[in-house]
């Protein structure tokens, strides 16, 4: 799946290589979809939701420029493949989750594989956890409508925030990049994501 799928087409840190390589994507996928778990596409995971396509986990991954030290946000925790593959680069992971029994599905895939560097919080995401802040990276896995204003808030200085943005069906791939009070953005391609629900996102 890596060589094939991901370095293939053009991802090319060789953290989030390694990373890919070593978290194993078949756990976090519930049969009998788990057969299908190393091809390139998202998959059903219960409850209406997804776990991502392996060449976005690895876009968006690279898009937040990761150090070992990092603090990193997720939105959307879904299965917990996406933050396993978070906390293999980073120091500490904290990820959201709108949905309970999805929650209970991602801690329990997490303690399966020994990741104990991820807080799995029940919540609405798109208001972001101040608790843990400043996070030097956020990820939104789900589309959203505009960019949550209190996420930019409790993102570092210096720090990545990568996200699908615009209509229900179809976003944009966004980097924003903060940086001493102003924020530069980046468009990286067209993406298809589950909506994000909530007080910044979609009303359902
Ligand atoms: N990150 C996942 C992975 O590793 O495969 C994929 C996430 S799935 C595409 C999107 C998830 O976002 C769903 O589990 C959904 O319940 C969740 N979600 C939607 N709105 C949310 C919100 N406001 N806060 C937190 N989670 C939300």
């Amino acid at each position: 799946m890596v060589e094939s799928q991901i370095a293939a087409r053009g991802i090319r840190d060789p953290r989030v290589l390694f990373a890919m390589k070593e978290v194993p994507r078949h756990l976090f996928v519930p049969p009998p979809y788990d057969k299908s778990a190393y091809e390139d596409s998202p998959l059903p995971i219960g409850n209406g939701q997804t776990i991502s396509q392996p060449y976005i986990v690895a876009e968006m991954t690279e898009l937040l420029a990761l150090q070992p030290a990092d603090s990193v946000l997720e939105i959307g925790t879904g299965c917990g493949y996406q933050a396993a593959i978070l906390a293999a680069l980073v120091r500490k992971v904290t990820t959201i989750e709108r949905i309970p029994e999805v929650a209970v599905l991602a801690r329990a895939n997490l303690a399966t594989v020994g990741i104990s560097n991820v807080e799995v919080m029940v919540g609405d995401g798109t208001l972001g956890y101040p608790q843990n802040a400043p996070y030097n990276g956020i990820i939104i896995t789900a589309a959203t409508p505009s960019v949550p204003q209190p996420l930019v808030e409790q993102l570092a200085d210096g720090g990545r925030f990568v996200a699908p943005v615009g209509g229900r069906d179809f976003q944009e791939l966004i980097r924003l990049r903060k940086k001493g009070g102003s924020i530069a953005e980046e468009h990286h391609g067209g993406v298809r994501f589950v909506p994000l629900i909530g007080e910044r996102g979609w009303s359902g």
